[in-house]
């Protein structure tokens, strides 16, 4: 599958999950595959900056700014945006001691590698200054150092990125009795909402406990046919747990699907979850967004294996 080129990206399959809960409670899961948007990047991120990129080039800014963790799907998708579409790009990364030994940090570190690698500059801070990011004076600093940018919040939600999420639903998506999608910012989740039907429940599924996440999403959208189902963080954001890892492994083998540890095998989990327990009645269609975030595996696996845990097979 081609990447994304300025306006459009290519349609995304949509497979049908089958296994045997799912048969037993006459319940219909079907995946829509947003991570084949591109090999490196989550396609929701792309789709949440695509509006963003273009606004960008409209009003003839040069580089696109923006912050995340060292780790951070966002951050990836930005600099490869970036590359795209001939456009500088500078990460604002939390952690300042990345920044002592950048080489080092690199061998270490996939996402920042890749990154690297499609030209974005670093700008390491402090927790306390990433903290305050907000603040006039911090973004007056950066304009200082870097020049003139368009700025990209932390995980890339704002509502050029609501416009752009809304475009994962279509005409091949509308019979569908419930549509379900991790949630981290809930920018996503929000697109998906304003862009389903009447008829149609949209579950956000919480990769992080986030009590703020509601009101978040509420900015965004006024419809009110959706729900969170909170109870599938474990323990919190890149939190996880041997039944999360051995839920990914097992889906890849049945699958043939990759799922990520931080945001879709957690959802996948959750609803499957939902599902053996009754949530559903027979033959209600529902269809879960994969959103992508495997590049984040390696880098998992890698904190995986330093703890002696079991890890994703990829
Ligand atoms: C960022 C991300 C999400 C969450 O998207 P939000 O818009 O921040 O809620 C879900 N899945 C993947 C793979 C992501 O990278």
């Amino acid at each position: 599958m081609q990447t994304w080129s300025a306006t459009t990206f290519p349609e995304t399959p949509i497979n049908a999950i089958l296994n045997t809960v799912y048969r037993e409670k006459g319940v219909e899961v079907d995946l829509k595959r947003e991570d084949l948007i591109d090999a490196d990047v989550s396609g929701n991120k792309f789709r949440k900056l695509k509006y963003n990129v273009l606004q960008a080039v409209e009003e003839e800014y040069t580089a696109l700014l923006t912050y995340g963790g060292a780790f951070s799907n966002h951050i990836a998708a930005t600099a490869k945006a970036g590359k795209l579409f001939g456009l500088k790009t500078i990460g604002v990364i939390r952690g300042e001691e990345l920044g002592y030994d950048l080489k080092e940090t690199l061998l270490n570190n996939p996402t920042l590698k890749f990154a690297h690698d499609c030209g974005m500059e670093f700008q390491f801070v402090t927790r306390s200054a990433y903290r305050e990011k907000h603040l006039e004076s911090f973004r007056e600093s950066l304009k200082t150092k870097h020049g003139n940018f368009y700025e990209i919040p932390e995980g890339g939600t704002n509502a050029l990125a609501i416009k752009g999420c809304a475009e994962i639903l279509d005409e091949l998506t509308a019979n569908y009795d419930f549509i379900a999608c991790s949630v981290g910012t809930g920018g996503t989740l929000a697109g998906i909402i304003e862009a389903s039907l009447p008829h149609q429940k949209v579950l956000g599924f919480p990769a992080l406990k986030g009590d703020f996440l509601e009101a978040e999403i509420r900015k965004y959208t006024s419809r009110t046919n959706w729900q969170l189902v909170t109870d599938y963080h474990f323990g919190g954001y890149a939190k996880t747990s041997s039944a999360l890892i051995q839920f990914i492994n097992t889906f890849k083998k049945e699958q043939d699907i990759q799922l990520d540890p931080i945001y879709t095998g957690k959802m996948m989990y959750g609803l499957t979850d939902l599902i053996s327990n009754g949530y559903f009645s027979k033959n209600t269609r529902i269809l879960a967004i994969h959103t992508g975030g495997l590049q984040g595996i390696t880098g998992m696996n890698e904190r995986l294996r330093k703890q002696g845990r079991s890890t994703i097979n990829i």
